[in-house]
């Protein structure tokens, strides 16, 4: 069923494809950030574990500002979605090479974006990466706060991906997935094993993305510290 799902959004006409992975982009987008939120608020007033890793005040209409950014901005990945399943060769791959086009897609995009967040920060590219740094204390919604030229650079690592080797459809929608929940517990401003004895790796790996918007000059990775770690870049 999956399979003939996957086939079905092959045979769509373009236009077709690219409301489809509006759509889904916004749906994820939404329900990853909103889930964290809850899941965080659960835990800070009625479990009382963890803690909130920035306290400071949000900016003026930072909610507003940050959903509204992050919705049209799934309209911009959305185009570069529809290119990548236009180059995909094939709707499904049996379990283990599954596993393997994730695995790849994770280790390039690890790579591709640690150096792509690297240039964000340089000068010419202040003023478009400095529309995601506003957010200082950041929010599951932060993520896809940024200048629409930035949302084509974090898309940018999985085209290359495919470019490069094949891949198929199912593997390029759980990634989209992957990189949607990441990217809303990343900016999540807070670290559910704070008050745990141990766990320091885990607690590390929680406030790395914070430290990153605290300090600017840290933890530019996505999903491991490993590239910062090589490149002397890391916060614990
Ligand atoms: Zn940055
Ligand atoms: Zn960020």
């Amino acid at each position: 069923m999956i399979e003939g799902w996957l086939t079905s959004w092959q045979a769509m006409p373009i236009a077709g494809v690219f409301v489809v992975a509006v759509v889904l982009h916004l749906a994820i987008y939404l329900a990853w950030g909103s889930a964290v939120a809850v899941s965080y608020w659960f835990l800070r007033e009625k479990a009382h574990a963890g803690r909130v890793l920035d306290e400071r005040p949000l900016f003026p209409s930072q909610l507003k500002s940050e959903l509204l950014r992050g919705s049209l901005n799934c309209g911009v990945i959305a185009v570069v979605t529809v290119l990548c399943l236009e180059l995909s060769d094939k709707p499904m791959s049996s379990g283990p090479m599954l596993a393997v086009e994730l695995l790849g897609l994770i280790a390039l995009y690890e790579v591709t974006f640690y150096f792509l967040h690297r240039l964000l920060h340089t000068k010419p590219l202040h003023a478009i990466h400095g529309v995601h740094h506003k957010s200082v204390r950041t929010t599951p919604w932060s993520g896809l706060s940024v200048h629409p030229v930035e949302a084509l650079f974090i898309e940018a690592p999985i085209l290359l991906f495919v470019l490069l080797a094949p891949v198929s459809v199912a593997a390029l929608v759980v990634f989209q997935v992957l990189l949607h929940y990441f990217s809303a517990v990343g900016h999540g401003n807070y670290d559910p094993f704070a008050r745990l004895p141990g766990f320091g790796w885990l607690k590390s790996y929680t406030r790395m993305h914070q430290l990153h918007h605290a300090h600017g000059t840290v933890n530019y990775s996505t999903f491991s510290p490993l590239m910062d770690r090589a490149f002397r870049t890391h916060e614990p």
